[in-house]
């Protein structure tokens, strides 16, 4: 019973390579205001928030770095204080003493190595202390030169639903999106599918009702 409804869906919606650039002018469409929600003036302050975001929200880090970036300008003044002061001004976003290390061993290399500043390749922002892919996918994203497609808990769930993959490692996940949507769309797609997950294809109670792909793009949709 439960395939033939997985079947009938499939059948109604198409191949998912047929629904990827409806989806994306759909979503456009719903959420022309989908950006970043953190909040950052310049390529170091992003890379801060980025990292600070980690098992938090963006709205308690942008209430953190208010703050932070009032105190912290550049690379040194990061170094400037001891160790304790630099988790106090960062304790509300958790992981308080891991990110603290990790924003100090980031700018000691970023002194060392790139003269201060955040470098360009998305290889060298990997070797920074504390800097995964998807800190560093998020970073080249946004500096306009996305070299893959961020994973995040509601780009994750959004895209099962949408039946672009059927993975649950984010690793696997990304593989799959590069595959599918059109390199042009890499840095706007998480933005789109994390507002889309946040208004309206919500965790546990999606709202297929007022959902813009309800009737013809998403398999999982509960209205027919
Ligand atoms: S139709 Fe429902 S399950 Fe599908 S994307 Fe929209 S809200 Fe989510």
């Amino acid at each position: 019973m439960a395939r033939s409804y997985v079947r009938e869906a499939r059948r109604r919606v198409g191949p998912k390579r047929d629904r990827i650039v409806p989806v994306v002018e759909r979503l456009l469409a719903e959420h022309p205001d989908a950006t970043i929600a953190l909040t950052f003036r310049n390529d170091l302050e992003l890379l801060v928030s980025v990292m600070l975001s980690a098992q938090t929200t963006d709205v308690n880090v942008n209430r953190v770095t208010q703050a932070l970036f009032e105190k912290y300008h550049a690379p040194e003044d990061y170094l400037a204080v001891p160790q304790e002061e630099l988790e106090q001004d960062i304790f509300a976003t958790g992981f308080y003493r891991q990110k603290a290390k990790s924003l100090r061993g980031m700018m000691t290399m970023l002194i060392e190595e790139y003269d201060g500043e955040v470098p360009e390749s998305f290889d060298d922002l990997l070797r920074l202390p504390g800097v995964a892919r998807k800190t560093a996918n998020v970073v080249s994203a946004e500096r306009g030169n996305a070299q893959g497609v961020v994973v995040d808990t509601h780009v994750r769930r959004v895209s099962q639903r949408l039946g672009f993959t059927k993975q649950e490692d984010p690793v696997k996940i990304e593989r799959d999106l590069i595959k599918l949507v059109p390199r042009a769309d890499w840095a706007r797609f998480p933005h789109l599918l994390i507002w889309h997950g946040r208004r309206i294809c919500d965790a546990r109670k999606p709202e297929c009702e007022v959902c813009p792909l309800a009737l013809d793009l998403c398999p999982s949709s509960r209205v027919r």
